[in-house]
């Protein structure tokens, strides 16, 4: 049994299509407080359920020895950016989209689910203080059904494409490019880490996402996408575009960002229209005829 223990390090099964239209995260789970037990991902759900990993099985949750939870979501392959209820509840799920985990915004590519800017109530983790290793930390049990479970809050900046970024460039990094993927959202809209096409500063709407290309070398490239951010909302403070609409999905504490000046929709400054057009005509080829859209 590949069966590997290892303190602080997460390692999970990524994400795979399972239809022509989702996207599955198979399985994320968390080991106790203390130690992370990094799982082979060729075990099956089977062979965990069936699996005894030192004294600890994961059909049993008890709170005197170690506990693990699982995560399970489906998320649309493909987000739908000129749905007529948008923008979203950041927590929502979408069309035929699933998630056990209530606070979930997202899933990161390696499964671990992300959640929103805020933890014990409308208390953003900032103002809370929360010290959040890798942009996450491990929910002590709340009660007998919710066993402890690592999540992100904030940016997974211990990952791939974060660290792509902050490595140097003598290196190996490459942080003067559009960063890389980094997980997706409910909505099926893929999160970005930091930086834009040029390794410039996204042009972010009221929901932390916009249009524009997400490869240097290819400009049609256009989806709409999120980026993670360094401030609160991290990831994203509801499901885009926002249409200038983002604070009607608050409950209580507003997590919106300032959006682009005024405009429903916010472009990166270089994307070519025509890509934009082309994106969108997708789904609606008048689509974009409907909202106010910022120079670029
Ligand atoms: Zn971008």
């Amino acid at each position: 049994m590949d069966t590997v223990l290892k303190e602080n390090l997460v390692h999970f099964p990524t994400l795979y299509v399972v239809s022509p239209s989702l996207r599955v995260s198979q399985l994320s789970v968390m080991f106790g407080y203390v130690k992370y037990f990094s799982l082979s991902p060729s075990l099956s759900l089977f062979d965990l359920h069936h699996t005894h990993i030192n004294t600890y099985t994961l059909t049993t949750y008890t709170y005197t020895h170690q506990v693990a939870a699982e995560a399970h979501f489906k998320i649309p392959i493909e987000g739908n950016p000129t749905l007529a209820d948008r923008p979203g509840n950041m927590y929502s799920t979408v069309g035929e989209g699933e998630k056990n985990i209530g606070p979930s915004i997202g899933v990161h590519v390696n499964g671990i689910n992300i959640q929103g800017p805020n933890d014990a109530g409308a208390v953003n983790v900032d103002e809370a203080g929360f010290q959040l290793m890798c942009g996450g930390h491990v929910t002590p049990p709340v009660n007998d059904n919710q066993p402890p479970l690592y999540h992100y809050h904030k940016a997974a900046d211990c990952t791939p494409a974060f660290k792509n970024e902050s490595i140097p460039v003598s290196h190996g990094g490459m942080p003067a490019v559009h960063a890389n993927l980094t997980g997706y959202a409910n909505d099926g809209f893929g999160i970005y880490a930091f930086s834009d096409v040029g390794g410039v500063a996204p042009v972010l709407d009221e929901c932390g996402g916009h249009f524009g290309p997400v490869h240097d070398d290819d400009p049609t490239s256009v989806v709409y996408h999120y980026h993670a951010t360094t401030y609160t909302p991290y990831h994203l403070a509801c499901q885009g575009p926002a249409l200038q609409q983002c604070e009607s999905t608050q409950h209580g504490t507003s997590f919106c960002g300032p959006g682009c000046g005024g405009f429903d929709l916010c472009v990166q400054p270089g994307t070519s229209e025509l890509s934009l057009k082309q994106y969108v005509g997708k789904w609606n080829s008048t689509w974009l005829n409907s909202f106010t859209v910022n120079k670029f």
